[in-house]
């Protein structure tokens, strides 16, 4: 396509790149590119479970909900959580789960992790009817959407495009010949800033906060990033666990970026109210994770106990996952639920001051 029209922007080589591996490699786990937290540790899971059967209490116990998941990977977490929710049967026979996966083979994946369990999957967030309250869940999904990034030269924001080098078969970063108009709008910065945006992120949010806001429920987000919009360049490839050059292979390695928690808090904001982000390592404390490997350990062996603890500090330790990682959720505006989790001291977005 390169070399039949020229450069492409970062976020077209970063979402065909991107679908490509999704639909190819077996990324996950020891043996793949990268581990997620469900993967890591089943504690992950019993605190989302939690405070999913937390926040349906305190909605009066509705009969049905609709339990969406976004980009469901291994289809660990959903599995772990319908696991821990054999606790609170109302809850589960109530729960209805939708999976929203664009990779065949993923489905795949997540069909036998999810086996004797009633599952729909979609394409798209827009595809699940929005009849009953939904509880919408997404970890490491909005770190493998498409980013557009923008390089301040000579005074003006040009789009970042990704060419191919045929000579030293290559690609190349350049950038678009044109200024970008919506530049007006970004915020100040020296020469040689990169500002990155992904508009797909952005629509999904919209998409769930109004969902959330006419139906009720809630939506919780766990990803990698920042809190308050920042520059710099985040676009980043995983091979074997270990950093790799993004331009090289493509398809072959995951490509990620960071996600911008503000900007996402900022466009929920408009339906829904908004609670955190907080990190990972704060609402995961919160939810009791520490009580909880307390208890899997009084009945493990030796190197299970190892195992439950090097989970726990995997999770919530600031230089391992707990600092980076960060936690957003939404409610619905006029309803008076409180989703567990969020301590006032953690909050960094809010809409309105009433979380
Ligand atoms: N949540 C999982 C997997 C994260 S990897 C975990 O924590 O382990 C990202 C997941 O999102 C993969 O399942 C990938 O196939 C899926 N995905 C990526 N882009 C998508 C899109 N545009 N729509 C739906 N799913 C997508």
């Amino acid at each position: 396509m390169i070399r039949a029209q020229g450069p492409v922007s970062v976020a077209e080589y970063m979402g065909r790149a991107a679908e490509a591996y999704y639909a190819r490699q077996h990324p996950f786990g020891t043996t793949g590119d990268f581990i997620t937290a469900p993967d890591i540790s089943q504690m992950f899971g019993e605190m989302i479970a939690a405070w999913l059967v937390d926040l349906w209490l305190q909605m009066g116990r509705p009969e049905a909900v609709r339990l969406v998941e976004l980009g469901p990977g291994m289809g660990t977490l959903s599995a772990d959580i319908m696991r821990t929710c054999k606790a609170w049967p109302a809850f589960r026979d109530g729960a209805r789960l939708h999976l929203v996966e664009t990779s065949a083979r993923l489905r795949e994946r997540q069909a036998e992790a999810l086996a004797g369990i009633n599952v729909t999957w979609h394409d798209s967030i827009a595809d699940v009817p929005d009849d009953l309250p939904c509880f919408v869940i997404a970890n490491e999904f909005f770190d493998a959407l498409p980013i557009h990034q923008f390089e301040k030269i000579g005074g003006a924001w040009r789009e970042r495009m990704v060419g191919y080098d045929d000579t030293a078969q290559r690609f190349f970063f350049t950038t678009a010949q044109g200024e970008e108009e919506a530049g007006q709008a970004f915020p100040a910065a020296p020469d040689g800033s990169i500002f990155e945006m992904s508009p797909v992120s952005l629509a999904i949010t919209d998409d769930i906060a109004q969902r959330v806001a006419r139906t009720g429920g809630a939506a919780l987000f766990i990803d990698y990033g920042h809190i308050k919009p920042g520059f710099g360049d985040t676009l980043q490839a995983l091979l074997k666990h270990a950093y790799a050059d993004p331009l090289e292979d493509p398809g072959g390695r995951d490509i990620t970026a960071h996600v911008d928690f503000g900007t996402l808090g900022t466009v929920a904001a408009q339906h829904a109210t908004v609670w955190g982000a907080v990190t990972q390592g704060a609402f995961l404390t919160a939810m009791g994770i520490g009580l909880r490997a307390q208890k899997l350990c009084e009945n493990a062996t030796e190197e299970r106990r190892e195992n439950i603890m090097s989970g726990l500090r995997r999770l919530t330790a600031p230089d391992q996952m707990g600092r980076l990682f960060k936690v957003m959720a939404m409610t619905a505006k006029e309803a008076i639920i409180e989703p567990a989790g969020f301590g006032a001291a953690d909050h960094e977005i809010s809409n309105d001051g009433s979380g």
